[in-house]
């Protein structure tokens, strides 16, 4: 994501009505900051919010929290929800690394992980967020049944997601090297990234994880779909 120095941005991000300020108060409480006991589905780097704009149109019975850390990337996305005025959709301006401070054990029920920063050097592995850190941080917010769905174009960033988040005990649904070419397409809502490497022809890898909680009495065999290798 290009940054641009917005001025304002913070003002405008700590005055609006769509973010939630001070979210480590409403630890164990975010039923009462939507007004109902629907699910709770987070998107982890929204970038501006297309993907949990649709989303969030799409099923209302699902609440929704998209997490920037960037002021002025967030900024896109309140400017898009103040026309839409989506009931179940918020936003944080957070560190994914504080979401256990923000959200009680088993609070949340879905992550959605779309394009993260790959961080291919060695040394930065811990802040990919697939990483065993991240893994262990979603297994303390999610529901028993909760799930990861991760999506992204960089191939090396996917391997080692499949590989870890196994390690890490969880259970690998469904994935696939080639999205727009295999049965998981079906439904699929596009990024602002997404759409891009689509339109230079980059293959999509796409996971669905459960926790290894959800089946303490067996393991579900995961399911590859589509094509293993990119065409
Ligand atoms: N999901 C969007 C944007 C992808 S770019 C899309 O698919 O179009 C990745 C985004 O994640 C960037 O906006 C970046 O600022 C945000 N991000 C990366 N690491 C983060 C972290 N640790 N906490 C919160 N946001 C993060």
């Amino acid at each position: 994501m290009r940054l641009r120095h917005i001025p304002g941005a913070e003002r405008k991000i700590a005055e609006s009505p769509y973010v939630v300020q001070d979210p480590e108060s409403k630890r164990g409480q975010w039923a009462d900051v939507f007004g109902n006991r629907n699910p709770i589905h987070i998107e982890v780097g929204m970038g501006k919010g297309k993907f949990i704009m649709e989303l969030a149109q799409l099923c209302p019975e699902i609440n929704f929290v998209g997490v920037e850390r960037y002021p002025s990337v967030l900024l896109k996305a309140i400017q898009k929800q103040n026309e839409q005025k989506l009931p179940n959709l918020v936003f944080l301006c957070v560190n994914a690394e504080d979401l256990g401070e923000i959200f009680a054990d088993g609070e949340t029920d879905r992550i959605y992980l779309n394009f993260s920063d790959p961080w291919p050097k060695d040394r930065h592995a811990k802040r990919r967020l697939t990483s065993p850190r991240f893994m262990e941080l979603y297994d303390r917010i999610l529901s028993p049944d909760g799930t990861v769905e991760f999506k992204t174009d960089n191939r090396k960033l996917f391997e080692y997601s499949l590989e870890t988040v196994r390690q890490c005990g969880w259970r690998i649904l469904r994935y696939t090297f080639d999205l727009y070419d295999s049965p998981y397409l079906d439904g699929n809502v596009m990024t602002e990234y997404e759409s891009r490497f689509v339109e230079e022809g980059k293959p999509i890898c796409k996971l669905t994880a459960i926790r290894g909680d959800a089946y303490p009495y067996g393991n579900p065999a995961s399911v590859s779909l589509g094509p293993l290798r990119p065409r």
